[in-house]
This record gives structure tokens, C-alpha cells and sequence, in this order.
């Protein structure tokens, strides 16, 4: 078993003052394969403290040498994708098919800010003033356990390329394959307190993160709930909030669709991750006289998403994280059977032999109403809820009929028809038959209206929530 007790504070491998401990467990089989010392307000401190420090002057380094960084904890981290890789698979049981994509995908993001720090004016004269982009300060990065490496790699590449420093706070969950990016971080040869990485509690070291009058920016990634204690906490020492919260996105298939092709997206779009993706189409909104014919149709492509050890090639849906996870997920299948909706596939309990680990069902509900728990709640598992709509207004009202507003997602064979109905969707993003082409090299941005967030991602979009202009008249 291995032991994580320490934090990655100014340039150093640092034990922690906190004293509790938690289990990290193998969400496959179930065995304790960690124990991590939870971190507490000293250690959260004295990591804001040397990142406080190094802003001084790293906040005054040159474009070349953040691009000099940048290239460097890219070169760190994709030298050991193997590794990281296995140690998803291993601690949150993730798949071949997602942890390559989420891995080569984080490393990628630092070269696609090298790009984007060209693309941006730090300097411009705007009529008579000059106007210069300065970084935010100390930034605090708290994120979640269901893709932490990219997670935390969408954040902190962002930032360093604005010339701040960071705390990271990452999910307590996730303590191994953090332990193997702070061996990464701690290769590149980044200067001493710009990157620091405490472990612990979120309503402990996240607590201080989001209260501490020295850090001067908080990008946060996880459930609404808890996104909206970040921005009142915030709030007291107005600092900048950047908040990736949750979804519950409506994927549309148009009345023009291939029914196979679009079952076979729609699952791909519904149970990505294990189901835990925060960006996952749940309401799936069909054409009301097409529901028979698509209901075959998932029938037909179901047994391709099969559920199993994550260590084999062939598996595609592993298990929940952790057995909080998986109670909150059955919880809320009874409850769809409770309010009345009919199972098409999966259902409660586990998948035959594999009852060792947190497996969950893969599972469609049909005959549900917008009104329903399991389509207003997010579920973070793989259970997908189908709604009929009468016509394409019908549908934008449903798919809109949502306190969320993370992602859309359209089948359709005329692509026309599908853009023009993308601009009616009450979304950050909208993916008109495709799913994994979000994290591009141009830095499109990604984030959520209503109450999956404020702010957006990716490229020059992301980088200016680190920044902020000071306009100078002379
Ligand atoms: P949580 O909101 O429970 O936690 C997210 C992070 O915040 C964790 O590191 C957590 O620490 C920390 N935290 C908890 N309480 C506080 C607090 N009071 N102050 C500061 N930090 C705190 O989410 P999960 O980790 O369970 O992740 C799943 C959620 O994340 C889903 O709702 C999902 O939709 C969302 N998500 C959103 C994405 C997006 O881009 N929009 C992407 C991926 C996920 P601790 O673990 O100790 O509680």
C-alpha cells in the first residue's frame, strides 16, 4: 500500500501538518491501495505564502520563458503517460478508451497555450492609454476527481502562461495521480513556489483558498453546490471566480437523423467516463413518432458498452469512483423507477460477476418527463433519461427547460438544420454530431451559462480570466 504524506510546497516534497488520514481505495476490486494524510489550514497556508512570494517575480517573467515552462511541463508530463495512465485505471477506474484521450489531452493543453500567448496584445494602446494584461495574483485551483489530471492541467496552464502563481486543491480522491504530476511538476524546473499542490478536505483546504485575502483568484471545477459556497466565500475578499459546475445536457436527436448512428452517439455522448462526465448528454430528447424506432435502435447498439475490469482492452464502461458514488447512482435509478419511468435497459443492482467492485448498470430510462428528478438532477453515473418532443421548438424548450446550461448535443444528418437549431440552445457548448473534438489546438472556449458556471476555458478565453488591464494615460 502506498503512503502519501506530503504537499508540493515551494519547490519541495513537504510533509503535511494535518494528522487525518483517508483510504484511497480500487474502485475495481475494492482493496485499499493508499492511505493519504489530509493536509490542513497550516499547510493551504504556507503554500499561499510561497506562491505570494514567487509572484513577485514570476509575475515579471517574459512570454519566451512562460513559454519556456509551458514546454517543459508538457515534456514532464507526456514523458510518464504510461504511467498516468495506469494509475487512472487503478484509483479511479478509468478506461483505455477515456485515459488516453484525458492524459495526452492534459499534457497537450500547455502547447496549446504556448500558441494562445501569442495570440493575445499584453501591451496595446487603446486612444490614449496604454493598456497592459497583468496577472491576477495568486490563483487557486480547486478541482474534482473524475479527470484530475486534465483538471488540474486546464487550470494551471492557463494561469502560468498569465504569469500567476497557484495552489492547487485537488479531489482527495485522486492523491495518486496527483502524487505522480507533483513528480512531474517538480522535474520541469519550474521556479521554487509558482506551482504548489496541497492535499486535503475541500471544506478545509479548499476553505482556505476560497477565504484567504492573498489569493486573489479562485478557478474552481466541481458540483454546483459547492460552487456556489465558493462564490460567497469569495465574495468577502472580491476575488476573481472562475466556476465549472455541473450539467444536465439535452441531446437532441432531429427527426433526420441515421437512428443507429445516433444511438451509437448518443451512448458514446451519455456514457463517457464511466457516466462521470460533467459534460455528458442525459436528457435525450427524441422525435415523439420516432420512439419505437429508437428505442430498438439502443437496444441494438447496448451490448457494446460493456461493463468490466477497466484493465482490459475491450471494456468501455468501468466502475463508479468511490461506493459514495455508486449509492448516489442506484439511489437515483429506484427513484426514476419510483417516479414512474420505464427501464429500457440496465436497472438497479450490479452487473452479473462484478460484484467486487462499484460497477453500476449502464442505464436508459424511457417515458420520462422533464419534471422528473432524474431529469433535473445531475447523476454522474451512466443513466440516461429519454423525453419525446413534438417538433424542433418543442425540443429547444425542453433541452432549455433546465437549470443548467453546460453543453448541448444535436444528431442530425443536415448539418445546417443542426447549427441553426445549436444557436437556440441555452449552452457554453454545443456539439452537433461529434463528441470528441472539444479541446482544440484553436482554443475554443468550453464552460456553462446559468448554474453550470461562470467564465470559460480553453485558449485566449481561459487566459484572460488570469489576466486583468490596467489602462495608463500619459
Ligand atoms: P465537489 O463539488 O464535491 O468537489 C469539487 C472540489 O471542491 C473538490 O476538490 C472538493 O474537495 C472541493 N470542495 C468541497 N467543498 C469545498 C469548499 N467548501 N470550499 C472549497 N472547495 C471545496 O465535486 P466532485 O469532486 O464530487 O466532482 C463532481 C462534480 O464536478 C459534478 O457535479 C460535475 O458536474 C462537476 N464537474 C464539472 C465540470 C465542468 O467543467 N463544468 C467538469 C467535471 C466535473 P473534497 O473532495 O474534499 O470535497
Amino acid at each position: 500500500m502506498k503512503v502519501i504524506k506530503q504537499h508540493y510546497i515551494n519547490g519541495r516534497f513537504v510533509d503535511s501538518h494535518g494528522t487525518e488520514t483517508l483510504d484511497i481505495v480500487n474502485p475495481t476490486n475494492k482493496t485499499v491501495i493508499a492511505r493519504l494524510t489530509l493536509g490542513d489550514e497550516q499547510d493551504a497556508r504556507d503554500a499561499i505564502g510561497a506562491a505570494k512570494a514567487a509572484f513577485q517575480t514570476y509575475s515579471k517573467t517574459s512570454i519566451e520563458e512562460r513559454k519556456d515552462y509551458l514546454q517543459r511541463l508538457h515534456d514532464a508530463i507526456a514523458a510518464r503517460t504510461d504511467e498516468h495512465i495506469a494509475v487512472r485505471t487503478e484509483e479511479y477506474g478509468g478506461v483505455a478508451r477515456h485515459n488516453r484521450f484525458s492524459i495526452e489531452g492534459a499534457a497537450k493543453i500547455f502547447l496549446n497555450m504556448k500558441k494562445t500567448l501569442d495570440e493575445v496584445p499584453f501591451v496595446k494602446k487603446v486612444g490614449q492609454a496604454k493598456v497592459t494584461l497583468k496577472p491576477v495574483g495568486v490563483a487557486g485551483l480547486i478541482t474534482p476527481w473524475n479527470s484530475a489530471i486534465f483538471m488540474v492541467c486546464n487550470k494551471l496552464a492557463p494561469a502560468l502562461a498569465a504569469g500567476c502563481t497557484v495552489v492547487i486543491k485537488p479531489s482527495e480522491l485522486s492523491a495518486m495521480q496527483i502524487q505522480l504530476l507533483m513528480e512531474c511538476i517538480d522535474s520541469a524546473g519550474v521556479p521554487p513556489g509558482v506551482i504548489n499542490v496541497v492535499n486535503g478536505l475541500g471544506h478545509v483546504v479548499g476553505n482556505e483558498l476560497t477565504t484567504h485575502p492573498d489569493v486573489a483568484k479562485v478557478s474552481f471545477t466541481g458540483s454546483t453546490i459547492v460552487g456556489k459556497t465558493v462564490m460567497r466565500n469569495a465574495a468577502e475578499t472580491m476575488k476573481r471566480v472562475t466556476l465549472e459546475l455541473g450539467g444536465k445536457s439535452a441531446h437532441i436527436i432531429l427527426d433526420d437523423a441515421d437512428i443507429d448512428q445516433a444511438a451509437e452517439f448518443v451512448l458514446s455522448a451519455g456514457f463517457m467516463n464511466n457516466g462521470q462526465a460533467c459534460i455528458s448528454g442525459t436528457r435525450i430528447l427524441v422525435p415523439e413518432h420516432k420512439l419505437e424506432a429508437i428505442k430498438a435502435a439502443f437496444l441494438r447498439a447496448m451490448p457494446k458498452w460493456k461493463v468490466g475490469n477497466p484493465t482490459e482492452d475491450d471494456i468501455v464502461l468501468g466502475p463508479l469512483v468511490t461506493e459514495k458514488q455508486f449509492n448516489r447512482v442506484q439511489g437515483y435509478i429506484q427513484k426514476g423507477i419510483d417516479e414512474g419511468a420505464e427501464i429500457l435497459a440496465g436497472g438497479v443492482g450490479q452487473p452479473k460477476g462484478l460484484e467486487a467492485g462499484f460497477f453500476t448498470k449502464p442505464t436508459i430510462f424511457v417515458n420520462v418527463t422533464n419534471d422528473m428528478t432524474i431529469a433535473r438532477e445531475e447523476i454522474f453515473g451512466p443513466v440516461l433519461s429519454v423525453i419525446t418532443y413534438k417538433d424542433d421548438g418543442d425540443a429547444v424548450r425542453i433541452a432549455n427547460d433546465s437549470a443548467y446550461g453546460l453543453q448541448g448535443w444535436i444528431s442530425t444528418t443536415n448539418l445546417q438544420r443542426g447549427q441553426a437549431l445549436a444557436d437556440q440552445i441555452e449552452a457554453g457548448v454545443v456539439m452537433v454530431n461529434q463528441v470528441f473534438n472539444l479541446f482544440d489546438e484553436a482554443g475554443a472556449p468550453a464552460g456553462g451559462v446559468k448554474q453550470s458556471g461562470i467564465g470559460r476555458e480553453f485558449g485566449t478565453y481561459g487566459l484572460s480570466s488570469y489576466l486583468e488591464p490596467q489602462a495608463v494615460f500619459f
